[in-house]
């Protein structure tokens, strides 16, 4: 869903070519404050992730070290940011995605074993 009208009021002259796609591994210090991966239990190194995802938005979502990326298939959840880019305030924003996410997810997990994107309505 586009938000017009919360256009940051930076100029910037960063060319396009800058947030097509970007990625940094973020090493965070041991915490209680981010949720452990359900898969490897990791919760201090993470790639965060930025994409164009049309003319004035872009997406930015975090993934596990292993690759776990419960915004996978649900790209709903990832936030969507007019410039994009993985600086720390948006590393934090979908950190805190990630934190949401794994508790939406976590009944789901118990019962299949397996966070199965799409998987909700099947009736079994
Ligand atoms: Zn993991």
């Amino acid at each position: 869903m586009k938000r017009k009208g919360i256009t940051r009021k930076i100029k910037r002259t960063t060319p396009k070519t800058d947030r097509s796609e970007v990625m940094r591994v973020v090493r965070l210090r041991e915490n209680t404050r981010i949720t452990h991966c359900p898969k490897c239990g990791n919760n201090t190194i993470f790639k965060a992730f930025s994409s164009q995802c049309a003319e004035d938005a872009c997406e930015v979502w975090v993934e596990c070290e292993c690759g776990y990326d419960p915004t996978f298939g649900r790209p709903e959840y990832r936030f969507e940011d007019v410039w994009g880019g993985t600086s720390p305030d948006n590393v934090e924003t979908a950190l805190g995605v990630w934190n949401d996410l794994i508790a939406d997810l976590a009944p789901k997990m118990e019962e299949t074993g397996n966070p199965a994107p799409g998987g909700e309505n099947e009736a079994r």
